[in-house]
């Protein structure tokens, strides 16, 4: 059964045609600038490619046609007819405490979503805008909620409270949910397979480092803590956001800067992280670069991620009584191997031991540590998209 994965922006929608039981890609891309002037996307192995074409797109729906269109195209399709689209995955950012795995859509799913619209403003509504559009242009074809938050929904309460007033949490909804569960959960079954383990027989320690990173304990096959927290804004540094702080800098620079908190939190998420510190970017690959020349900043800016992300995987260490392996994923970790490298240096007292030349692989599926390490680290490239549609895929069985 093949499965379409849509990733649905306010102004763009990524998507995927996926076989999830040999998790073969048979075409991705990407619709643009929906409701201004509309460009689409299309890839698909031994096809001619469409790079951001001009297509009519006042909204999603004629979005989602243009994709139906392009995979049933007589030239450039993949296949026959949309009869062949067995399910429709969409990832949902926002499941609040309503959702611990994805499910069927149905009414009283899409208002469950509707009442997290308040913990992200920005994305619920797109993700919403998204699943309205292919139920109007592909009506009858199951859909499934794959929800970013749900598989942290297994943290023990201790994790998941702030130590803030119970009434914050009881009445509006503050608490850690954090995010990129999808990939999470995703390496976490992968690495399992790797170590010849059932999933609730091991101990992992995730970490998801890209553009936005976070760090995630998984015992059992479970989340039981993250670093991300009621935002995408807490835990490690990141690209451009800061990552956990002391919330009394907030008044003592918006005083000194004449900020308001939207100003405030502008410079949180957009101007910190490596970018703000290292004064050079937010893309690791330049900070290499500049550190390789002797930019003093951009190497502080790499040792303070990497050395966050090190305090992450000790403190998991401790919280899960042990750790079995270290998986590093996304941009930064499957391609980083002078980050991979520094994140590991010194956790040699826990028994994690990396192979500087099996370190030395990137964007593949790998043991990095030693034969004799007793915590494997491991590379695992993620797939959101795969798990989606195999999520959708098991839902709609
Ligand atoms: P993601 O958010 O997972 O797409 O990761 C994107 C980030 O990965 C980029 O901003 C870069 O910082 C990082 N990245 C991608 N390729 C490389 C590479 N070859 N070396 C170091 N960092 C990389």
């Amino acid at each position: 059964m093949n499965i379409l994965v849509i990733n649905a922006g306010s102004s763009s929608l990524k998507y995927q045609l996926l076989d999830p039981e040999t998790g073969k890609l048979l075409a991705k891309g990407l619709c643009e600038r929906i409701g201004i002037d509309g460009k689409f996307t299309y890839k698909a192995e031994g096809k001619e490619t469409l790079d951001a074409v001009d297509v009519a797109m006042p909204t999603h729906s004629e979005a989602i046609q243009a994709v139906l269109d392009a995979l049933v195209d007589a030239k450039n399709g993949v296949i026959g007819s949309m009869k062949e689209i067995g399910a429709v995955g969409h990832r949902v950012v926002h499941g609040g405490e309503a959702f611990n795995k994805s499910v069927l859509i149905d009414s009283a799913v899409m208002k469950a979503i509707e009442d997290c619209i308040p913990l992200a403003p920005l994305h619920n509504p797109a993700n919403l805008t998204g699943i309205r559009a292919c139920q109007k242009v592909m009506p009858g074809v199951p859909m499934v909620a794959v929800f970013d938050t749900a598989f942290h929904q297994t943290m023990p309460a201790k994790a998941y409270m702030y130590a803030l007033p119970y009434a914050w949490y009881e009445e509006d909804k503050v608490r850690r949910y954090g995010f990129h569960g999808t990939s999470h959960k995703y390496v976490a079954g992968r690495a399992a397979a790797m170590l010849g383990k059932k999933p609730e027989e091991v101990k992992l320690i995730s970490c998801h480092l890209g553009n936005g990173s976070s760090v995630t304990a998984v015992d059992g096959g479970k989340s039981v803590d993250t670093s991300m927290g009621f935002t995408p804004l807490a835990g490690v540094p990141m690209g451009t956001r800061s990552g956990d702080l002391d919330a009394g800098i907030l008044q003592y620079e918006m005083n000194k800067r004449g900020l308001d908190i939207d100003g405030m939190l502008n410079v949180l998420n957009k101007k910190s992280g490596v970018e703000g510190l290292s004064c050079v970017s937010s893309d690791f690959r330049d900070l290499e670069n500049a550190a390789g020349k002797g930019d003093e900043k951009a190497a502080l800016a790499q040792q303070k991620f990497a050395y966050e992300v090190k305090k992450y995987v000790g403190a998991y260490a401790a919280a899960m009584g042990g750790v079995d392996a270290i998986i590093f994923t996304a941009g930064v970790g499957e391609n980083d191997k002078a980050i991979r490298a520094m994140v590991c240096e010194g956790l040699e007292y826990m028994g994690v031991k990396l192979d500087p030349e099996a370190n030395g692989v990137r964007g593949k599926e790998a043991v990095l540590s030693a034969p004799d390490s007793k915590v494997k680290v491991l590379l695992i490239p993620t797939n959101e998209e795969l798990m989606i549609a195999m999520d959708t895929a098991a839902i709609v069985k």
